[in-house]
């Protein structure tokens, strides 16, 4: 049997990144992978989704370019060739994972590991002990369980799709449904959105969810509302026929599940180790990422809180340096994490919805813009950005801040640094507009 100081089980954004950090400090670090390195995010989320949003919007650019004056002519998209240099960008992530490991004296183990005991785990028959084991082991898609679900494809599936389908149903209404719902109707694709609720975005503040719908809607994306998958069948021609509640009946060729996510615990053998999880396969941890169990910890998707990648590695970072570097205090601070959604246009938010703020916090104040952007003055396609500022207290502490546009992507950082930093909306004011942006409106909103 080998022995380390720590083990990570799952090398993607959080096993990695907390192995790293524990091998700087001078442990004797192992991350175990069953899949390719950089799991989910680098693989099969943020990075190949960002690729097809930048492709969406070189697509959505030649429509605007008549505006400036060019005239473009007969232009062609390969879906494959795009798909081809995506994979090869990811083949490359992969190696420097793999380099940046070795590197840093991180030893790699490919396999899927499960627990022994507490201090054991196995992979491919060999077995492996520390005093101090991560479970980082994410989540992979949910698909509900209906008459055909098989024949549609989950997020994996998109980012493996070697052809455009011509007619798309996208079902769900959060996240990844409405990022690759965008990316299709940018590139040609006639879309469907299939939504059980009455709106997308469920979370978010209402006036993203509002301006988010009514763009798509502008944009040609068909928005479902109230509606639910009940079967799925394939015709004699491929085509697929889906079956709603609401009686309404598609022919598509392609249908893509966005129903959430479920984690990756259940193969584990988490009874050995003295762990259980919960319904949804996430593991309970308190503040500092420890399980109930002495030594087991656990990080990113699968403490289901903020499935980010950004919060999986600073999880995984400040457990390292809390157990390695005697940074007894050294912990994530989970509250006011902001996040952009890649839809068209790209949504950016940070801290409380006005509903919340409405419900948990008194002498709430809301400032509210909308404008369009100065890039489409001259465009014939004109989405609006909008923005909102949500204040509370008589100081006008800045809670929330939320925008939906062009840039918004970009925006949103900073301002993020600024919510976290206790801002007051008289900072914002006293704060000079940089000009021309949109980004100003945030500290001239009155
Ligand atoms: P993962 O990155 O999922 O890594 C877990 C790893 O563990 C995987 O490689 C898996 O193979 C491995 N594993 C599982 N079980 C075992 C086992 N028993 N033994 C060994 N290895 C195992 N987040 C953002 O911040 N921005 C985005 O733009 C964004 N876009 C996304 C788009 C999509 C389509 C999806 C699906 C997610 C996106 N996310 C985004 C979320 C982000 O990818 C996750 O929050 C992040 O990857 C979580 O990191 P993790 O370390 O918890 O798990
Ligand atoms: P979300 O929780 O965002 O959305 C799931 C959607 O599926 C909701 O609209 C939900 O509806 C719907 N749904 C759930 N079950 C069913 C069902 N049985 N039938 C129909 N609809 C259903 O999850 P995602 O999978 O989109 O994303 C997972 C996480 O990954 C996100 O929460 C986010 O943290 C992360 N992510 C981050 C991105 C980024 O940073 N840009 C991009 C993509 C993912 P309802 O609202 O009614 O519950």
């Amino acid at each position: 049997m080998k022995t380390y100081d720590y083990i990570a089980i799952g090398g993607g954004s959080g096993g990695v990144a907390t192995a790293r950090r524990a091998a700087e400090y001078g442990a004797r670090a192992l991350v175990v992978e069953a899949n390719r390195l950089g799991g989910t995010c680098v693989n099969v989320g943020c990075v190949p989704k960002k690729v097809m949003w930048y492709a969406a919007g070189i697509a959505q650019a030649m429509r605007d370019a008549a505006g400036y004056g060019f005239s473009v002519g007969d232009t062609r998209f390969d879906w494959n060739t795009l798909k081809s240099r995506r994979d090869a960008y990811i083949a490359r992530l992969n190696g420097i994972y793999a380099n940046m490991l070795e590197k840093a004296g991180v030893d790699v183990v490919r396999g899927f590991a499960r627990f022994v005991d507490a201090r054991t785990i196995e992979v491919n028959g060999e077995r492996f002990s520390a005093p101090h084991i991560v479970i980082a082991t994410g989540g992979r898609p949910l698909v509900p369980d209906i008459p055909g679900a098989e024949l549609g494809i989950d997020s994996d599936g998109f980012f493996a799709l070697e052809q455009q389908p011509r007619r798309v149903a996208v079902v769900g209404g959060g996240y990844i449904a409405v990022e690759l719902a965008g990316v299709f109707n940018a590139l040609g694709s006639e879309v469907n959105m299939l939504v059980r609720g009455p709106h997308l975005l469920r979370p978010f503040d209402a006036l993203l969810r509002e301006e988010l719908m009514a763009q798509m809607q502008e944009d040609g994306v068909r928005l479902n509302f109230a509606t639910e998958v009940r079967s799925v069948a394939r015709g004699a021609d491929g085509t697929l026929r889906v079956a709603c509640s609401s009686g309404k009946a598609l022919e598509v060729d392609a249908l893509v599940w966005a129903t959430g996510r479920r984690a990756n615990t259940d193969a584990l053998d988490l009874a050995a180790a003295g762990l259980t999880a919960d319904a949804h396969g996430v593991i309970a941890t308190d503040a500092f990422q420890n399980t109930v169990v002495p030594g087991i910890y656990a990080i990113g998707d699968i403490t289901g809180r903020a499935e980010l990648t950004p919060v999986a590695i600073a999880a995984g970072r400040r457990l390292a340096a809390r157990l390695f570097l005697n940074q007894a205090d050294s912990k994530l601070d989970y509250d006011t994490i902001p996040t952009v959604i890649f839809s068209h246009p790209p949504i950016g938010t940070v801290g409380l919805t006005e509903d919340e703020a409405r419900a948990r916090l008194t002498a709430v104040k809301v400032y509210t813009t909308r404008f369009t952007g100065m890039y489409h003055a001259l465009t014939e396609h004109r989405p609006k950005t909008a923005m909102k500022l949500v204040c509370a207290g008589a100081e006008e502490r800045i809670v929330g801040a939320h925008v939906i546009g062009e840039g918004a992507d970009e925006m949103l950082q900073g301002f993020a640094v600024a919510v976290k930093m206790g801002a007051r909306k008289a900072d914002f004011d006293d704060t000079i507009a940089i000009h021309p942006t949109s980004a100003e409106e945030f500290v001239t909103m009155r």
